[in-house]
């Protein structure tokens, strides 16, 4: 079974620092429109184009640890 790449972001946690933007090498990551419960405007992740190569630099990043990167069996 193929597997599916997961980017979960933690918006609650997210500080809007934009580490996570800066380094991400395939340019799928960035500050989206809405905020979070202390008013940081959070990370999102836009993959259409199933650009991520699950290298995880976005989670090791982020001084936050508010992001998670796994794969999971496709449906
Ligand atoms: S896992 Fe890598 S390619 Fe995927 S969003 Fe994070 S930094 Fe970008
Ligand atoms: S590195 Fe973490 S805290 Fe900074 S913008 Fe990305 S998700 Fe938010």
């Amino acid at each position: 079974m193929s597997k599916e790449i997961k980017v979960k972001i933690d918006k609650e946690k997210c500080k809007s620092c934009g580490f996570c933007v800066l380094y991400c090498a395939k340019g799928i990551l960035f500050t989206g429109k809405k905020n979070n419960a202390k008013g940081f405007f959070y990370i999102e992740f836009d993959d259409k184009l199933n650009k991520c190569n699950s290298c995880a630099i976005c989670a090791l990043m982020c001084p936050e640890a508010a992001i998670e990167v796994f794969k999971e069996d496709k449906k």
